[in-house]
């Protein structure tokens, strides 16, 4: 079926295609992304999301009647409207990381519409500003188009004991450097920017809470990702020069990544109709908080997806090896799915106990989306070191592709790596090499670190977790106990 504001896979690559986006990696310009062996499998990736919304059996998952349009879209476009939508989002995140075994990147933008969709909503109210109509003109665009958007908020942050105004170099976060009649010149960047070589259209919203002093701080936009002055300076991965190699098998994960880039904003003109925030900076904290509390939600779904894979590996890899007997193998398999499971609970929980807000969206429950997020800095850890310790350390002392087609070692790599006698070597291998590439490789990226740090570092969980917790309720159940005055 055919829908106005789908967009096939094969047109989205066509639409990239068409950027002119300045990319640049290893030090020299990337004369075209969609082509490039480093940031394609990445590119595959956020496909995965335009390729199952095309699919009958996830239609219900994957797309959604938008309120704003009244057509069929991509649900990565649309406001959620009730708690059912906050846990289909989960699923679809848990499905697409099932099928990618890396970060599919679409979401944040997704994050930053529904939080800069309720922000603006009480900025207006509250200041009488006209930014929430602007938003959903570009969202309503955006729906119609099916774009990947990219939602950007951590600036480089400088030193991190000053405030933005208060920084040696005034660029260390992102800021409006001149007001125009018709817009505004923002300069600055944008760090570790999750898909931004993947994406139509960049949503940048402040990275803190601010005070007067840091006005012109307070700012949140979109632009075309090929808007002159926009510089995308690719991140590397470990092992991701293994993409260049001959050969599939080292690369662990032949087909799908994930990316992240330093995004440079040098002087960059933004359009009057696409400002959502421009030195309101009473409201910058509440749409720092939406989006984390979002983007926190989210990996309750994407990291378990990608956590599916990895005990999928290591029960395969159980298989191969002749282990899948030993009642400590087995036991261990248990514990990855109870922690994995335990991650996808908090991002279910969170989304069922979501609540209306004024603009009528709906939004998850802080407390729990922080409780998800804060899990998921440690369970894929300990998923890892289970994974790690069943596959056997030859997943890191494993001899090359090149080796293994070597016509003098190639019989040796053969022989020596067998294990289970029915098992092909090779497949093996292989299953080996993707654990590799989810602990040591470029997928760790997105599964241990990205876990750690994405979203906000777990301090910044703990900090909101704390500002939740209403420990003046639980002191006063005491008191009814005891019946203490
Ligand atoms: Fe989506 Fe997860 Fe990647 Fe964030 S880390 S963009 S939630 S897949
Ligand atoms: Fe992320």
């Amino acid at each position: 079926m055919i829908f106005m504001a789908l967009m096939t896979a094969a047109q989205y690559e066509e639409s990239l295609r068409k950027m002119n986006m300045e990319v640049y990696l290893f030090g020299k310009r990337v004369e075209c992304p969609v082509d490039d062996p480093i940031i394609r499998p990445s590119l595959n990736s956020v496909k995965m999301t335009y390729e199952l919304a095309q699919k009958p059996e996830y239609q219900e998952l994957m797309t959604v009647i938008s309120p704003l349009t009244g057509e069929r879209i991509n649900r990565f476009a649309h406001i959620h409207q009730s708690t059912e939508d906050l846990k289909n989002k989960v699923k679809m995140q848990r499905l697409l990381g099932q099928k990618t075994a890396s970060c599919f990147q679409r979401c944040v933008g997704m994050d930053a519409f529904n939080a800069c969709y309720s922000t603006t909503y009480d900025m207006d109210k509250a200041l009488g500003t006209n930014y929430h109509e602007k938003l959903v003109t570009f969202l309503k665009y955006c729906q119609e188009k099916d774009l990947t958007v990219d939602g950007a908020m951590t600036d480089p942050k400088g030193d991190r004991g000053l405030s933005p105004s208060q920084q040696a170099d005034p660029d260390l976060f992102l800021r409006i450097v001149e007001r125009r009649e018709n817009g505004i010149v923002v300069r600055g960047a944008k760090a570790h920017q999750t898909g931004i070589v993947n994406s139509h259209e960049v949503l940048v919203m402040p990275t803190i809470s601010m005070t007067e002093k840091d006005v012109d701080y307070a700012v949140c936009f979109a632009v075309p990702v090929d808007t002159k002055g926009i510089k995308i300076i690719y991140g590397r991965q470990s092992c991701d020069t293994r993409k260049l190699e001959d050969g599939m098998l080292d690369r662990g994960n032949p087909k799908f990544g994930g990316h992240e880039a330093l995004v440079v904003f040098d002087d960059v003109f933004v359009p009057e109709e696409r400002i959502f925030m421009c030195g309101e900076y009473q409201f910058s904290g509440s749409l720092v908080e939406r989006f984390a509390g979002f983007h926190r939600q989210s990996y309750g779904g994407c990291k378990v997806g990608v956590g599916d894979v990895l005990i999928g590996a290591t029960a395969l890899i159980a298989d191969y090896n002749g282990t899948k007997k030993a009642s400590h193998v087995k036991d261990k398999i248990i514990e990855m799915v109870h922690l994995n499971e335990t991650l996808y609970a908090c991002g279910i929980a969170c989304s069922s106990e979501g609540h209306t807000t004024p603009a009528g969206s709906f939004e998850i429950d802080m407390l729990l989306a922080n409780v998800c997020k804060q899990n998921v800095t440690r369970l894929p850890y300990e998923i890892g070191r289970l994974a790690e310790d069943i596959a056997g350390g030859i997943f890191v002392t494993m001899p090359s592709e090149a080796d293994y087609n070597s016509p003098i070692v190639g019989k040796y790599v053969e022989k020596y790596l067998k294990a289970v006698a029915t098992v092909p070597t090779y497949d093996r291998m292989k299953v080996l090499r993707l654990i590799e590439n989810m602990m040591l490789g470029t997928a760790a990226v997105g599964y241990k670190t990205e876990s750690l740090h994405g979203a906000g570092s777990p301090q910044a969980q703990r900090i909101m977790i704390s500002r939740q917790s209403n420990l003046e309720m639980k002191k006063q159940l005491v008191k009814d106990i005891l019946d203490i005055k």
